[in-house]
């Protein structure tokens, strides 16, 4: 992946992304990267434990060990918190993507508040 979008856009979308899936259940760091590798984001564990680790030192993410299949995993969900994040996160989102993904023709450009 272009480590120049990477670092600007993809991180803050890997972010909120995770965030959305432990905030409809408990998630590892294997299932993340299963899930954001369905959208297409080809993500190492330097990438998404990091992510992880910044979630959790927020407030967002709890964190649980679990032993499945004789493995030793680490299962992340979203906190009262990380919810709430997620929902002024979304609003953002939703503004932005109202804007962004909106035909050329039919953009409206906000008015500047002076
Ligand atoms: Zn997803």
């Amino acid at each position: 992946m272009n480590d120049i979008l990477s670092r600007l856009f993809f991180a803050g979308f890997i972010r909120l992304h995770i965030l959305h899936h432990a905030a409809e259940e408990a998630i590892c760091g294997v299932d993340i990267v299963a899930e954001l590798g369905r959208h297409g984001y080809r993500l190492s564990p330097g990438t998404i434990y990091p992510a992880l680790h910044e979630l959790e030192k927020a407030g967002y993410l709890t964190v649980r060990t679990s032993v499945v299949a004789g493995k030793v995993r680490k299962y992340y969900a979203a906190t009262s918190k990380g919810r709430k994040a997620l929902k002024q996160a979304r609003k953002k989102l939703h503004e932005l993507a109202d804007e962004v993904l909106q035909p050329p023709k039919s953009r409206k450009r906000a008015k500047p508040n002076r």
